[in-house]
Protein backbone atom coordinates (compact mmCIF):
# COMPACT_ATOMS: atom_id res chain seq x y z
CA UNK A 1 0.00 0.00 0.00
CA UNK A 2 1.34 3.75 -1.04
CA UNK A 3 1.81 5.34 2.44
CA UNK A 4 0.26 9.41 1.82
CA UNK A 5 2.96 10.53 4.17
CA UNK A 6 6.06 9.43 2.47
CA UNK A 7 8.78 11.05 0.59
CA UNK A 8 9.37 8.15 -1.69
CA UNK A 9 7.51 9.04 -5.03
CA UNK A 10 4.47 7.13 -6.60
CA UNK A 11 3.72 6.87 -10.12
CA UNK A 12 0.53 9.62 -9.55
CA UNK A 13 3.15 11.96 -8.04
CA UNK A 14 5.06 11.68 -11.11
CA UNK A 15 2.25 13.22 -13.83
CA UNK A 16 2.46 16.47 -11.71
CA UNK A 17 5.91 16.99 -10.81
CA UNK A 18 7.48 16.99 -14.23
CA UNK A 19 4.94 19.99 -14.73
CA UNK A 20 5.38 21.53 -11.41
CA UNK A 21 10.09 21.67 -11.35
CA UNK A 22 11.38 25.06 -11.02
CA UNK A 23 13.24 25.30 -14.02
CA UNK A 24 16.43 27.25 -12.38
CA UNK A 25 17.85 28.22 -9.06
CA UNK A 26 15.76 31.45 -8.68
CA UNK A 27 12.74 29.30 -8.34
CA UNK A 28 13.90 26.22 -6.41
CA UNK A 29 12.68 27.59 -2.87
CA UNK A 30 14.49 26.83 -0.21
CA UNK A 31 18.01 25.35 0.63
CA UNK A 32 19.22 28.51 1.16
CA UNK A 33 23.07 28.03 1.64
CA UNK A 34 23.57 25.01 -1.14
CA UNK A 35 21.49 27.05 -3.58
CA UNK A 36 23.92 30.05 -3.12
CA UNK A 37 27.32 27.57 -3.03
CA UNK A 38 25.99 25.94 -6.32
CA UNK A 39 25.50 29.42 -7.54
CA UNK A 40 28.94 30.65 -7.41
CA UNK A 41 30.59 27.24 -8.08
CA UNK A 42 28.54 27.11 -11.42
CA UNK A 43 29.77 30.90 -12.60
CA UNK A 44 32.99 30.04 -11.77
CA UNK A 45 32.75 26.74 -13.97
CA UNK A 46 30.75 28.19 -16.53
CA UNK A 47 34.05 31.28 -16.57
CA UNK A 48 36.68 29.07 -16.87
CA UNK A 49 34.73 27.35 -19.57
CA UNK A 50 35.15 23.99 -17.68
CA UNK A 51 32.41 21.30 -16.73
CA UNK A 52 31.06 21.62 -12.71
CA UNK A 53 32.67 19.56 -10.38
CA UNK A 54 31.05 16.39 -9.61
CA UNK A 55 28.37 17.17 -7.09
CA UNK A 56 26.72 14.98 -4.24
CA UNK A 57 23.27 15.29 -3.16
CA UNK A 58 21.62 13.55 -0.13
CA UNK A 59 19.00 13.77 2.19
CA UNK A 60 15.72 11.68 2.72
CA UNK A 61 13.43 11.19 -0.56
CA UNK A 62 11.27 14.25 -2.23
CA UNK A 63 13.47 17.13 -0.67
CA UNK A 64 14.18 17.75 -4.43
CA UNK A 65 17.54 15.78 -5.26
CA UNK A 66 16.25 15.34 -8.99
CA UNK A 67 14.66 18.66 -9.08
CA UNK A 68 18.41 20.27 -8.40
CA UNK A 69 19.74 18.09 -10.22
CA UNK A 70 17.54 19.11 -13.82
CA UNK A 71 18.65 22.35 -12.54
CA UNK A 72 22.10 22.27 -12.01
CA UNK A 73 22.06 21.23 -16.05
CA UNK A 74 19.92 23.62 -16.72
CA UNK A 75 21.93 26.67 -15.32
CA UNK A 76 24.99 25.20 -16.93
CA UNK A 77 23.35 24.94 -20.14
CA UNK A 78 24.18 21.49 -20.80
CA UNK A 79 21.99 18.51 -21.18
CA UNK A 80 21.27 15.56 -18.69
CA UNK A 81 21.02 11.75 -18.70
CA UNK A 82 19.25 10.20 -15.95
CA UNK A 83 19.49 6.59 -14.61
CA UNK A 84 19.81 5.36 -11.01
CA UNK A 85 21.97 2.79 -9.47
CA UNK A 86 20.23 -0.42 -9.73
CA UNK A 87 19.01 0.53 -13.69
CA UNK A 88 23.38 0.09 -13.96
CA UNK A 89 23.76 -3.37 -13.39
CA UNK A 90 26.56 -4.47 -15.19
CA UNK A 91 29.82 -2.34 -16.05
CA UNK A 92 28.81 -2.32 -19.77
CA UNK A 93 25.39 -0.52 -18.50
CA UNK A 94 27.47 2.60 -17.38
CA UNK A 95 30.08 1.93 -20.28
CA UNK A 96 26.98 2.63 -22.84
CA UNK A 97 25.76 5.28 -20.90
CA UNK A 98 29.14 7.27 -20.47
CA UNK A 99 29.88 6.40 -23.84
CA UNK A 100 27.35 8.30 -25.36
CA UNK A 101 27.79 11.51 -23.01
CA UNK A 102 28.19 14.76 -24.56
CA UNK A 103 30.80 17.21 -23.56
CA UNK A 104 29.39 18.96 -20.34
CA UNK A 105 26.43 16.60 -19.70
CA UNK A 106 25.58 16.32 -16.25
CA UNK A 107 24.78 12.47 -15.75
CA UNK A 108 22.54 11.95 -13.10
CA UNK A 109 22.77 8.35 -11.24
CA UNK A 110 19.98 8.48 -8.56
CA UNK A 111 20.22 6.09 -5.51
CA UNK A 112 24.13 5.93 -6.41
CA UNK A 113 24.81 4.26 -3.09
CA UNK A 114 23.16 0.69 -5.03
CA UNK A 115 25.90 0.34 -7.72
CA UNK A 116 27.54 -2.47 -7.05
CA UNK A 117 31.19 -2.87 -6.92
CA UNK A 118 32.56 -3.51 -10.49
CA UNK A 119 29.86 -1.19 -12.20
CA UNK A 120 31.41 1.41 -8.68
CA UNK A 121 34.95 0.57 -10.63
CA UNK A 122 34.29 1.85 -14.05
CA UNK A 123 32.81 5.14 -12.42
CA UNK A 124 36.43 5.69 -10.79
CA UNK A 125 38.87 6.84 -13.49
CA UNK A 126 35.85 8.35 -15.77
CA UNK A 127 35.17 11.09 -13.07
CA UNK A 128 38.67 11.18 -12.40
CA UNK A 129 40.27 11.57 -15.92
CA UNK A 130 37.32 11.19 -18.31
CA UNK A 131 38.07 8.09 -19.34
CA UNK A 132 37.46 4.13 -19.13
CA UNK A 133 39.19 1.50 -19.52
CA UNK A 134 37.30 -1.57 -21.62
CA UNK A 135 38.41 -5.11 -22.55
CA UNK A 136 38.63 -6.68 -25.60
CA UNK A 137 38.93 -10.57 -26.28
CA UNK A 138 39.10 -13.17 -23.88
CA UNK A 139 41.47 -15.23 -22.56
CA UNK A 140 44.55 -15.16 -23.76
CA UNK A 141 44.22 -12.41 -26.24
CA UNK A 142 42.30 -9.99 -23.72
CA UNK A 143 43.72 -6.69 -23.42
CA UNK A 144 42.36 -3.11 -22.68
CA UNK A 145 42.04 -0.30 -23.93
CA UNK A 146 41.63 3.37 -22.55
CA UNK A 147 38.89 5.51 -24.11
CA UNK A 148 38.45 8.94 -23.79
CA UNK A 149 35.22 10.58 -22.62
CA UNK A 150 33.90 13.73 -22.92
CA UNK A 151 34.03 16.25 -19.60
CA UNK A 152 30.59 16.07 -17.49
CA UNK A 153 29.24 16.26 -14.32
CA UNK A 154 28.16 13.26 -12.32
CA UNK A 155 25.52 14.42 -10.21
CA UNK A 156 25.02 11.32 -7.55
CA UNK A 157 22.00 11.12 -5.62
CA UNK A 158 21.25 9.19 -2.03
CA UNK A 159 18.77 8.95 1.27
CA UNK A 160 22.51 8.85 2.77
CA UNK A 161 26.10 9.40 2.42
CA UNK A 162 26.64 6.68 5.06
CA UNK A 163 25.92 4.06 2.01
CA UNK A 164 28.47 5.28 -0.16
CA UNK A 165 31.82 3.49 -0.44
CA UNK A 166 34.62 6.03 0.61
CA UNK A 167 36.27 5.63 -2.73
CA UNK A 168 33.57 7.09 -4.05
CA UNK A 169 32.29 9.85 -2.07
CA UNK A 170 35.97 11.10 -2.01
CA UNK A 171 35.44 11.47 -5.57
CA UNK A 172 32.65 14.58 -5.57
CA UNK A 173 33.92 18.01 -5.15
CA UNK A 174 30.87 19.32 -3.98
CA UNK A 175 29.06 17.06 -1.44
CA UNK A 176 25.31 18.95 -0.51
CA UNK A 177 22.78 17.63 2.14
CA UNK A 178 19.41 18.87 1.73
CA UNK A 179 17.33 19.84 4.70
CA UNK A 180 14.12 19.64 5.92
CA UNK A 181 12.12 22.56 4.37
CA UNK A 182 10.83 25.23 6.92
CA UNK A 183 6.76 25.62 7.26
CA UNK A 184 7.04 28.99 5.26
CA UNK A 185 8.97 27.41 2.64
CA UNK A 186 6.51 24.44 2.05
CA UNK A 187 3.93 27.06 2.30
CA UNK A 188 5.26 28.69 -0.85
CA UNK A 189 5.90 25.64 -3.00
CA UNK A 190 2.03 24.35 -2.18
CA UNK A 191 0.77 28.15 -3.62
CA UNK A 192 3.32 27.67 -6.27
CA UNK A 193 1.75 24.29 -7.46
CA UNK A 194 -1.83 25.63 -6.33
CA UNK A 195 -1.29 28.30 -9.66
CA UNK A 196 -0.12 25.43 -11.47
CA UNK A 197 -3.12 23.41 -11.02
CA UNK A 198 -5.52 26.47 -11.31
CA UNK A 199 -6.74 26.02 -8.05
CA UNK A 200 -7.13 29.00 -5.81
CA UNK A 201 -5.72 28.38 -2.18
CA UNK A 202 -5.33 31.31 0.57
CA UNK A 203 -2.43 32.01 2.61
CA UNK A 204 -3.59 30.27 5.76
CA UNK A 205 -4.51 26.97 4.21
CA UNK A 206 -1.06 26.97 2.44
CA UNK A 207 0.28 27.10 5.59
CA UNK A 208 -1.77 24.62 7.21
CA UNK A 209 -0.76 21.84 4.81
CA UNK A 210 2.79 23.13 4.92
CA UNK A 211 2.81 22.61 8.68
CA UNK A 212 1.98 18.96 8.42
CA UNK A 213 4.04 17.82 5.55
CA UNK A 214 6.81 16.92 6.93
CA UNK A 215 9.38 19.00 5.72
CA UNK A 216 9.07 17.61 2.30
CA UNK A 217 7.56 19.11 -0.91
CA UNK A 218 6.58 16.18 -2.63
CA UNK A 219 4.44 15.22 0.36
CA UNK A 220 3.38 18.90 0.51
CA UNK A 221 2.44 18.93 -2.91
CA UNK A 222 0.56 15.60 -2.47
CA UNK A 223 -1.43 16.38 -0.06
CA UNK A 224 -2.64 20.00 -1.61
CA UNK A 225 -4.32 17.28 -4.53
CA UNK A 226 -6.25 15.43 -1.97
CA UNK A 227 -6.92 18.68 -0.58
CA UNK A 228 -7.60 20.16 -3.66
CA UNK A 229 -10.69 17.04 -4.49
CA UNK A 230 -11.92 18.19 -0.59
CA UNK A 231 -12.29 21.30 -1.80
CA UNK A 232 -13.84 20.82 -5.12
CA UNK A 233 -16.76 18.56 -4.28
CA UNK A 234 -17.60 19.87 -1.02
CA UNK A 235 -17.71 23.80 -1.13
CA UNK A 236 -16.66 24.52 -5.18
CA UNK A 237 -13.07 24.90 -5.64
CA UNK A 238 -10.95 27.54 -3.27
CA UNK A 239 -9.11 26.03 -0.98
CA UNK A 240 -9.60 28.09 2.63
CA UNK A 241 -8.24 26.86 5.80
CA UNK A 242 -10.84 24.84 7.49
CA UNK A 243 -11.54 22.95 4.49
CA UNK A 244 -7.72 21.89 4.33
CA UNK A 245 -8.00 21.17 8.18
CA UNK A 246 -10.94 18.88 8.17
CA UNK A 247 -9.21 17.27 4.76
CA UNK A 248 -5.80 16.53 6.73
CA UNK A 249 -8.10 15.19 9.59
CA UNK A 250 -9.90 12.70 7.15
CA UNK A 251 -6.53 11.92 5.79
CA UNK A 252 -5.63 10.80 9.28
CA UNK A 253 -2.65 13.11 9.23
CA UNK A 254 -2.58 15.08 12.62
CA UNK A 255 -1.15 18.50 13.47
CA UNK A 256 2.32 17.42 13.40
CA UNK A 257 2.22 15.71 10.09
CA UNK A 258 2.29 12.39 11.63
CA UNK A 259 0.28 9.85 10.13
CA UNK A 260 -1.21 6.51 11.37
CA UNK A 261 1.95 4.05 10.50
CA UNK A 262 4.38 6.94 13.28
CA UNK A 263 1.27 6.73 15.59
CA UNK A 264 2.03 2.87 15.52
CA UNK A 265 5.35 3.24 15.51
CA UNK A 266 5.76 5.63 18.91
CA UNK A 267 3.11 3.94 20.34
CA UNK A 268 5.28 0.43 19.95
CA UNK A 269 8.19 1.69 21.39
CA UNK A 270 5.95 3.36 24.28
CA UNK A 271 3.89 0.17 25.33
CA UNK A 272 5.62 -2.61 23.98
CA UNK A 273 8.93 -1.41 25.03
CA UNK A 274 8.40 0.96 27.78
CA UNK A 275 9.70 4.20 25.98
CA UNK A 276 13.27 2.51 25.00
CA UNK A 277 16.12 2.30 24.45
CA UNK A 278 15.05 -0.74 21.86
CA UNK A 279 17.20 -1.69 18.91
CA UNK A 280 16.08 -0.91 15.16
CA UNK A 281 15.66 -4.68 14.23
CA UNK A 282 13.78 -5.53 17.32
CA UNK A 283 11.53 -2.28 16.59
CA UNK A 284 11.34 -3.24 12.90
CA UNK A 285 10.62 -6.72 13.81
CA UNK A 286 7.82 -5.37 16.82
CA UNK A 287 5.95 -3.54 14.17
CA UNK A 288 6.35 -5.61 10.92
CA UNK A 289 8.63 -3.29 8.95
CA UNK A 290 11.64 -2.78 7.27
CA UNK A 291 14.83 -1.28 9.32
CA UNK A 292 16.13 0.51 6.78
CA UNK A 293 12.18 2.01 5.76
CA UNK A 294 12.58 3.03 9.39
CA UNK A 295 15.96 4.51 9.03
CA UNK A 296 15.16 6.25 5.72
CA UNK A 297 11.99 6.92 5.58
CA UNK A 298 9.95 7.35 9.28
CA UNK A 299 12.91 8.35 11.92
CA UNK A 300 14.61 11.58 9.76
CA UNK A 301 11.01 13.34 10.28
CA UNK A 302 10.66 12.38 13.88
CA UNK A 303 13.91 12.85 14.90
CA UNK A 304 13.83 16.40 13.90
CA UNK A 305 10.80 16.96 15.76
CA UNK A 306 12.62 15.93 18.31
CA UNK A 307 10.48 12.64 19.48
CA UNK A 308 12.96 9.89 18.98
CA UNK A 309 16.58 9.83 19.71
CA UNK A 310 19.30 7.41 18.75
CA UNK A 311 20.80 6.55 21.39
CA UNK A 312 24.07 3.77 22.14
CA UNK A 313 21.84 1.35 23.20
CA UNK A 314 19.12 2.26 20.91
CA UNK A 315 15.92 4.06 20.12
CA UNK A 316 13.86 6.03 22.66
CA UNK A 317 10.81 8.03 22.94
CA UNK A 318 11.26 11.15 24.11
CA UNK A 319 8.85 13.42 26.50
CA UNK A 320 7.90 15.09 23.86
CA UNK A 321 6.67 12.14 21.86
CA UNK A 322 4.62 11.13 25.19
CA UNK A 323 2.91 14.45 25.08
CA UNK A 324 2.05 13.98 21.65
CA UNK A 325 0.39 10.58 21.45
CA UNK A 326 -1.59 12.19 25.28
CA UNK A 327 0.01 9.56 26.86
CA UNK A 328 1.66 10.06 30.70
CA UNK A 329 4.78 8.88 31.15
CA UNK A 330 4.98 6.53 34.17
CA UNK A 331 8.47 7.13 36.09
P1 LIG B 1 13.59 11.27 -4.82
O1 LIG B 1 15.03 11.21 -4.50
O2 LIG B 1 12.69 10.42 -3.97
O3 LIG B 1 13.26 11.26 -6.29
P2 LIG B 1 13.87 13.98 -4.77
O4 LIG B 1 14.54 14.48 -3.53
O5 LIG B 1 14.69 13.79 -5.99
O6 LIG B 1 13.16 12.69 -4.39
P3 LIG B 1 12.23 15.66 -6.40
O7 LIG B 1 11.63 14.68 -7.34
O8 LIG B 1 13.31 16.51 -6.90
O9 LIG B 1 12.64 14.94 -5.07
O10 LIG B 1 11.11 16.65 -5.82
C1 LIG B 1 9.84 16.22 -5.46
C2 LIG B 1 8.82 17.26 -5.85
O11 LIG B 1 8.91 18.39 -5.01
C3 LIG B 1 8.94 17.78 -7.26
O12 LIG B 1 7.66 17.83 -7.80
C4 LIG B 1 9.46 19.19 -7.14
O13 LIG B 1 8.82 20.01 -8.06
C5 LIG B 1 9.08 19.60 -5.75
N1 LIG B 1 10.17 20.36 -5.18
C6 LIG B 1 11.24 19.82 -4.58
N2 LIG B 1 12.05 20.77 -4.12
C7 LIG B 1 11.49 21.94 -4.44
C8 LIG B 1 11.86 23.30 -4.21
N3 LIG B 1 12.97 23.60 -3.57
N4 LIG B 1 11.05 24.25 -4.67
C9 LIG B 1 9.93 23.92 -5.32
N5 LIG B 1 9.51 22.66 -5.55
C10 LIG B 1 10.28 21.68 -5.12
Amino acid sequence: EERLMSGESSIEDQGLEQSIRPADLDHYIGQTEIKENLQIFIQAAKERQEPLDHVLLYGPPGLGKTTLAMIIANEMGAGIRMTSGPALERPGDLAAVLSSLEPGDVLFIDEIHRLSRNVEEVLYPAMEDFCMDIVIGKDETAHSIRLNLPPFTLVGATTRAGYLSPPLRDRFGVVNRLQFYRTDELAQIVRRTAAVLHVAIDQEASFEIARRSRGTPRIANRLLRRIRDFAQVETGGAIACDIARRGLTRLHVDEAGLDRVDHQLLEGMIRKFGGGPVGLDTLAAAIGEERHTIEDVYEPYLMQLGFIQRTPRGRVATSLAYTHLHIAKES
